[in-house]
């Protein structure tokens, strides 16, 4: 968003799929508003301690400092009412109380960047993104490139197996796929028997 009023707080959603480049848009966005001598903070859920405690790191390894959060709540109490630009990394995993802290926040003058998965691992809207999106003044959907076929892709593919919504990793543990190479639930799909197709294995 290139226009702003003086004042009036925002809502800004990045979303796509893993490696779609969303927290390297998001730190870029931050480094503007650094850069236009606003006053920024960051926040980011405990869970993803992928690369590093106190940083949001992009998949090219672009990285930002950042205040770690149990639940998005936390984030009304350890945040500087000084602050301007409030930049959220893997908002997926912040809670559906998020919707509530970035209204409360862009109400109240905020600009507001939230950057995280819009689908899970089954292709599953993954709240509380599509809700933020609801009430986002912008938005912004990143795609990856789907490692089977070369197209754009929107899917964030599971490689490893589990019903977890939540498996924390990067690269080996997921790939993006497009909708057409996408199969949601793979690789369990693949070892419940009676999703064989039948033949010699059901006769056994
Ligand atoms: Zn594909």
């Amino acid at each position: 968003m290139d226009v702003m009023i003086h004042n009036t707080g925002w809502i800004e959603v990045v979303c796509g799929p893993m490696f779609s480049g969303k927290s390297e848009e998001l730190i870029r966005r931050l480094r503007r508003a650094m850069i236009a001598r606003k006053r920024v903070q960051v926040f980011k859920p405990v869970i993803d301690q992928r690369y590093s405690d106190d940083e949001i790191v992009s998949h090219a390894d672009a990285r930002l400092s950042a205040i770690v959060v149990k639940d998005a709540t936390e984030i009304l109490s350890k945040l500087d009412w000084r602050t301007q630009v409030i930049g959220v990394d893997e908002a997926n995993f912040m809670g559906p109380e998020l919707v509530r802290v970035a209204s409360q926040l862009a109400d109240a003058g905020k600009q507001v960047i939230a950057a995280g998965l819009d689908t899970d691992y089954l292709g599953r809207p993954f709240t509380p993104i599509p809700e933020l999106l609801c009430l986002a003044e912008a938005i912004t959907k990143t795609l990856a490139i789907c490692m089977r076929c070369g197209n754009p892709a929107k899917h964030t593919q599971r490689l490893v197996e589990s019903e977890d919504l939540i498996v924390v990793g990067a690269a080996g543990m997921y790939e993006a796929r497009c909708r057409r190479c996408f199969e949601p639930g793979a690789p369990r799909q693949e070892v419940l028997p009676f999703l064989r197709p039948p033949g010699k294995d059901a006769a056994r």
